[in-house]
């Protein structure tokens, strides 16, 4: 397959190249080879998106909701069609297995597309009477938007911000992660192959530099940031000077409580799926697994059995199960977790290694014994490092589930239908699942308590965070002064 992308950016409906910026080596993470170089964005080319969307976003607003959301229909069936290629691309931009990403990526971001093309003909605002008079108001779009990505799902995270930016009439500029750029820029061609006028969706290659002389553009008018909490605070700040409207899609240290009279396998499955999908590097997992005290024998030996199952190697192979993590870097540093897990005194259950060879390969991990106070047990990983820590009363694992600085997602299993609904009402988390984990449809909000963010990607809520209201008050009758 071509890897290389015709250039490294998409502006005003084209591929525009400028070697003068800082290049950017794409790197597979199953061989280490460079697969393609693309090119950061020079302060001229970050301008030229930007006079590019301001110029297209207006007719764009203009058109109907039907008008709008038939293009983004449309681009939904490309992406649907091209699930293959989209999939392979996928894999070679993130490492995860062809297994994954031909279910996950672009199927998930056909779906936004879908589904906001979808909603876009009955965005509305509302009447209010009040007497004779009366309020309408009016559902604007922003403007320009600033999308910038996290390196785990680049056409996901493309499409969950792209989507509901167009439908609601605004145009976008998308940045990727620089480790990850080049599933974007297929998401920018098919939806100008669906219609999309030039100009409504751009992607700028770069570093965190290019995204923040974005930000910090008083032309832009949103940020929707998908990345760590410590580039959240940044951006946040940013944007807050310039009074922006944001949605922050922060990290992550989900709690998973498996109660005594759960399904044990089904358990299983939600801790394998929540922590080692993608290789663990994903914002919802739920690294910290609450076991209860007199099943967590029996979960730990079927957990250890079963693991023996997946399937590591080629992501290119249908057969494989779990790949590489995206880069050096990102497995140094989980790696670097294993060791302060072993030294703070945490038993080691399963995996702990780098894998000999090419490519970022590294063990699925399991610790159990893990106490609150460890720093695996606080700080997020991400990557393939699950935590089981014991518990035995309901009142005092609530405590320590939500007993962090994040609340993204967090999950129960167990056959009791009151406490299932007890403890979902009772987690600090944005996302929460009862006998399942990390499911995320378009048709549900998604998004973090605390500091794991603020404002929700995909389903209606997404329209809040896209558009704004505009009041318009109507008298009917003569108007008195005071003078
Ligand atoms: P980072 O926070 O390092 O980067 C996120 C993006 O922000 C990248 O495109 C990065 O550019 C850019 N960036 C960095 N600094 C700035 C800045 N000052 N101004 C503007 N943009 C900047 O996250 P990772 O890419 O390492 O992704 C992992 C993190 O993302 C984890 O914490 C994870 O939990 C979170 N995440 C959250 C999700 C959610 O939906 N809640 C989903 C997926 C991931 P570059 O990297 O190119 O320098």
């Amino acid at each position: 397959m071509q890897t290389q992308p015709k250039a490294s950016h998409f502006i005003d409906g084209a591929y525009v190249e400028d070697t003068s910026g800082t290049p950017i080596d794409v790197i597979y993470p199953a061989t280490g080879e460079t697969i393609a170089t693309v090119y950061a964005a020079t302060p001229a080319i970050v301008d030229q998106a930007i006079t590019a969307a301001r110029k297209a976003q207006g007719a764009w607003a203009a058109m109907t909701g039907t008008e709008r959301g038939r293009i983004l229909r449309r681009a939904a069936d490309i992406m649907r069609e091209r699930n293959h290629d989209l999939s392979v691309l996928e894999t070679y931009d993130t490492g995860k297995p062809y297994q994954e990403t031909s279910v996950a990526d672009a199927t998930s971001g056909a779906d936004a597309l879908e589904y906001f093309g979808g909603i876009a003909a009955s965005l509305t605002g509302e009447h209010i009477q009040l007497g004779e008079d009366w309020v309408y108001t009016r559902r604007e779009p922003l403007g320009v938007c600033v999308g910038i990505g996290a390196w785990n799902y680049p056409t996901q995270i493309a499409c969950w911000k792209g989507a509901p930016a167009l439908a609601c009439g605004n145009a976008i500029i998308f940045k990727p992660s620089e480790t990850t750029p080049l599933c974007a820029l297929k998401v920018a061609e098919i939806l100008h192959e669906a219609g999309l006028p030039a100009g409504l969706y751009n992607v700028v290659q770069g570093m965190g530099e290019v995204g923040a002389s974005l930000v910090t553009d008083p032309r832009i008018d949103k940020v929707s940031l998908t990345g760590s909490v410590p580039t959240g605070r940044k951006v946040y700040a940013a944007a807050a000077e310039g009074i922006k409207h944001v949605t922050m899609e922060l990290g992550g240290k989900s709690p998973m409580i498996v109660f005594e009279d759960a399904d044990i396998e089904n358990a299983i499955s939600g801790a394998i799926l929540g922590n080692f999908y993608s290789s663990g590097q994903v914002c919802s997992n739920g690294t910290r697994v609450f076991v209860h005290r007199d099943i967590k024998e029996v979960f730990l030996k079927r957990l250890a059995e079963r693991l023996e199952n997946a399937v590591i190697g080629d992501p290119m192979d249908p057969e494989t199960s779990f790949g590489p993590m995206v880069s050096k870097r990102q497995m140094d540093i989980a790696l670097g977790y294993i060791e302060k897990g072993k030294a703070e005194g945490a038993r080691l259950v399963f995996g702990g290694n780098a894998i000999d060879g090419a490519g970022f390969y590294m063990q699925p991990t399991v610790f159990a014994d893990v106490t609150d106070d460890m720093t695996i047990a606080r700080e997020e990983i991400f990557g393939p490092v699950m935590s089981v820590l014991d518990f035995e009363d309901e009142d005092d694992v609530m405590t320590r589930a939500n007993d962090t600085e994040f609340g993204l997602s967090a999950g129960v299993f167990t056959r009791d239908l009151t406490r299932a609904h007890r403890v979902a009402a009772k987690f600090e988390a944005g996302t929460c699942y009862i006998n399942t984990y990390n499911d995320a449809p378009v048709e549900a909000p998604f998004g973090g308590m605390k500091n794991s963010g603020v404002g929700r990607e995909n389903s209606k809520a997404a329209i809040e965070h896209y558009s704004q209201l505009k009041s318009v008050y109507v008298r009917m009758g003569d108007l008195e002064a005071p003078f």
